[in-house]
């Protein structure tokens, strides 16, 4: 992560708040059945680049297929602002949505197809 920096973000009641160290350079936009809904624009990170600052007690889970996701969201304002998952090396690795970083401008990122339809 050449490019690393530091960020915030949430969801939007600001119930779920969480820091993380990322490379947002290229931001993946999934085409998997809930993404597609979602509109999420996703950066992968290592569990230890990723600190939940609140709501650890307040998260939703959502699970569908596999479940080998959990897609977390907040109950009060319904934004899913993170995902948690295994990677096929086995290492934990947390998504963060990209739209729920503070002061990010989305149109300034290059977003690059992530074909998670196939996984
Ligand atoms: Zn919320």
């Amino acid at each position: 992560m050449a490019d690393a920096k530091n960020y915030s973000g949430g969801c939007h009641c600001g119930q779920i708040r969480y820091d993380v160290t990322t490379d947002l350079t290229t931001v993946a936009q999934c085409n998997c059945s809930i993404c597609q809904k979602r509109g999420a624009l996703w950066t992968f990170v290592p569990v230890e680049h990723f600190a939940l600052r609140a709501g650890n007690d307040d998260l939703a889970d959502y699970q569908f297929g596999k479940k080998t996701i959990h897609h977390y969201f907040c109950p009060q304002c319904g934004v899913g602002s993170f995902s948690r998952g295994t990677a096929p090396s086995g290492q934990e690795m947390v998504a963060v949505n990209v739209r729920c970083l503070d002061d990010i401008d989305i149109s300034a990122l290059t977003i690059t197809p992530f074909d998670g339809r196939s996984l």
